[in-house]
């Protein structure tokens, strides 16, 4: 079966996006942990961070500089948020295709 987020990214699994560029993709996580639970999601399959190379500098930087942009568009910028990756199995990841969460809002 193909990745979740691949099926989310190209349109197979319909989901409102919060935010679309070249590079990554804003949704709102399905099952939040806080008022404000937002996933960053690059369009490229990369499994973890573990998996990132160095000519993929630029997707990371996107993805930080996208969830400043969400943080601010969502009103959480100024009571403040947190931004996550969780790594592999033992780092609480279970999505294997590179995800930044953006909590906040409570
Ligand atoms: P992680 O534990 O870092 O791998 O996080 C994966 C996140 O993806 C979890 O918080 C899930 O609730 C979320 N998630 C899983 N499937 C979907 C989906 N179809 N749409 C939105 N969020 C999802
Ligand atoms: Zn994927």
């Amino acid at each position: 079966m193909e990745c979740t987020f691949c099926q989310i990214v190209s349109g197979k699994t319909p989901t409102h996006f919060l935010f679309q560029n070249d590079k990554v993709v804003v949704f709102k996580d399905i099952n939040p942990h806080a008022p404000v639970h937002l996933l960053v999601v690059p369009k490229k399959h990369i499994r973890s961070i573990n998996d990132l190379n160095d000519d993929e500098r630029e997707i990371v930087s996107e993805m930080i500089m996208t969830a400043k942009q969400m943080a601010k568009k969502m009103a959480v910028h100024k009571s403040g948020y947190r931004l996550f990756f969780n790594v592999e199995r033992g780092g609480g990841q279970i999505i294997f295709h590179l995800h930044l969460h953006l909590i906040g809002g409570w």
